[in-house]
Formats: C-alpha cells, structure tokens, sequence
C-alpha cells in the first residue's frame, strides 16, 4: 500500500466520489477518503484510508496531506442539488464556494498544487439546442451551477499566480452504478431522476412527478445527457495522469453528446423492469434548463477519455441492480 501514491480525495464516502476512489485503487493510487459523512456512507469507503473531516478545516487538510505525502487532491465534496440552492444558496456557497476555499488555501500550506474539480454542466445555465462546447459562455441560472462556475474562476487565477495544476471536469448527468453493486446512488431525501423513479418502483417514496412538460423539446419534458459514473471516475484518473506529467489543466465537458428526456428515461426504465413508473405531471423545478447535452470531442482529444458504460441500457440496468441490492423491496409486485 505505502508504494502507491496518495491521492485525497474529498467526499469520497458519496455517490461519485466511491466509485473515483474504486478507480484509483485499480489503477495504483492509494485513494485518501477525507469525508465529514454529512451525506457521506461510512460503507462506501472500502479502497483506502479514511479520515474525518471538513473542507473547511484548513489546518486539518494541510495535516492529511502531509501525514499521507498526498500527490493530488480530487474533490468531490459538495451539495449539488439544483432546487434546494435555489431555496437556501447561502448553504451552497459557504459550503461549496468557501469550503474549496479553505482546501485550496490547506493545499498551499502543504506544498499540495495539482488539483481536480469536480465541476458541473449546470455552470452553462440554458444552453439551448445545440451540443455544449467548453468555449460557450457561462451563464449559470441556479446558485448550485454559480458556486461551481466560481470555484473554476479561482482555479484558474490560482494556476497563474500559484501554479497550480487544476482540471474542472464538468459532469453532466451522473447516472449508473459499478457492476459490483456495492456502492451507488443513495441520498436522504432523493432528488434525482433515475434513483427516485426508481424507489418509486419499490414502493420507497410515495410518489413521482413529472417537472414540466411544456419545455422546448421533442417530447416537452427536460432533455439531459446521461454518464455513467464509472465512465466519470475513469476521466479522473486520465486527467490525474496528465496532472502527474505536468499539465496546467483546464475545464472540459464529461458527457455523451447524446440527450435523452424525462419520458425517454422513464421508458428505459419500465423497459429494464418490466413496470411503469407511477407519475404525476408537475410545474417545471425551479432553476431546471430545458436541454443540457455536452459536447465530448474535447475530454476525447485531451484525456483521451471515452464514455465506455454511458449507454442508456447499461446505466439503468448497473443502477437497477443497485436499488434492488440496497433497497429492501416494499411492494409485493417490486420483485
Ligand atoms: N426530474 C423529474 N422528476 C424528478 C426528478 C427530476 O422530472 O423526480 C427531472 C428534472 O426536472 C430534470 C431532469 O429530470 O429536468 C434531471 O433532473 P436531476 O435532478 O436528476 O438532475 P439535474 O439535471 O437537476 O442535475
């Protein structure tokens, strides 16, 4: 274990940040979980050392760093649901804006200076029909997309004046679960589309709704680009590669280039399962754009990354066999 290199990585008890550290392990790196568990699982963190503890403790980043000679920092650790900071952006940018903050000034301190951002395609705000390019204007329309969208402003000035190595990958839809099913997508409440029309299945939330469907789309509903998260957790060891060659970084989309919408994946699903998703159709969610498809080409051209596991059968399917694991069913017709 001692010969491979450390690499912090911060949320690394949760959803992406799990399966970024199962990659590491794979690929020789010895993944640092450093997790204050707020929404984090104790049960996730299976491929390295753990250490309690909160982004904003400078000082006990900068004492992680040194007692493990950490290499990189990959932080993933942040609140990311859309509605909820439009409700409270206070939470979101103490959290996520000064939180990186405090981890970037605790990097300093350790002499710590390459970096990966665990970035959002919400910093785009209402794109549009065309596919995104890192080069369009970003305009985020919500406080989750503007705090991300921030910490890439700094990031970039702390690569001129620090010399910081700094990769924003901006995720689009997060989706899937590793094919071991031992870790993937758990939250308390559940937001997000695939996980809740799914415990929705199970009989585990009392409903489903449908946000809108008088969008601007094929079919009206919200049209979003779906990416396994293991294909996510690959991109960030191939920019973490280059990071170790010296690489400055920079933002780069991780998407498919294909949109799907909400009735497109409610269809997979009841494809998958053999069941329809009982829905209800509601107002559209506050700070929701109506299409968000990424442009791959240059996560391809630069990290030579391709989205191996994004296709939409396999995500339902790996994110399927997560939920009938981790959840015990409730309905007699779930199984
Ligand atoms: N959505 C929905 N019902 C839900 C959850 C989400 O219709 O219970 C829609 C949401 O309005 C958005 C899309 O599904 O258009 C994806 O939402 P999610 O919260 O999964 O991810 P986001 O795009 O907000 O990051």
């Amino acid at each position: 274990m001692n010969d491979r290199p450390s690499v912090l990585v911060t949320g690394g008890a949760g959803y992406i940040g799990s399966h970024c550290c199962k990659a590491l392990f794979e690929a020789g790196y010895n993944p640092v979980c450093y997790d204050n568990l707020s929404t984090g699982h104790r049960d996730y963190i299976k491929w390295g050392p753990f250490v309690a503890g909160d982004i904003r403790d400078a000082a006990k980043v900068t004492a992680t760093l040194r007692t493990h000679d950490v290499v990189a920092v990959m932080h993933f650790a942040a609140f990311s649901l859309v509605g909820e900071s439009v409700a409270d952006p206070q939470k979101y940018y103490l959290n996520n804006l000064a939180g990186t903050l405090a981890l970037l000034q605790g990097m300093r301190e350790a002499g710590c200076f390459r970096f990966i951002l665990s970035s959002t395609g919400a910093v785009y705000g209402n794109a549009g029909r065309e596919l995104i390019n890192e080069t369009d204007r970003c305009e985020p329309i919500n406080p989750y997309g503007t705090s991300k969208w921030m910490i890439e402003r700094v990031l970039s000035d702390y690569r001129d004046a620090y010399g910081f190595g700094a990769f924003c990958l901006r995720y689009f839809n997060a989706s899937g679960a590793d094919v071991s099913g031992v870790i993937g997508e758990q939250r308390d409440p559940e937001t997000h589309l695939i996980p809740r029309a799914m415990m929705a299945l199970q009989g585990h939330v009392p409903d489903f709704s449908i946000f809108g469907d008088d969008y601007d789309t094929p079919d009206g509903t919200a049209v979003r680009d779906y990416i396994h998260v293991t294909d996510l957790a690959a991109a960030h060891v191939l920019a973490l590669k280059l990071l170790m060659q010296g690489h400055r970084g920079g933002s780069f989309n991780l998407g498919t280039g294909h949109g799907f919408s909400v009735r497109q994946i409610l269809a997979a699903i009841a494809q998958e399962t053999g069941r329809e998703v009982p829905q209800v159709m509601k107002p559209r969610r506050a700070g929701d754009p109506a299409m968000l498809v990424a442009n791959p080409g240059a996560a391809r051209d630069v990290l030579s990354f391709e989205a191996a596991h994004s296709d939409l059968p396999t995500i339902i399917r790996t994110a399927w066999a997560w939920h009938r694991r981790a959840h015990p069913l409730k309905t007699a017709a779930s199984s």
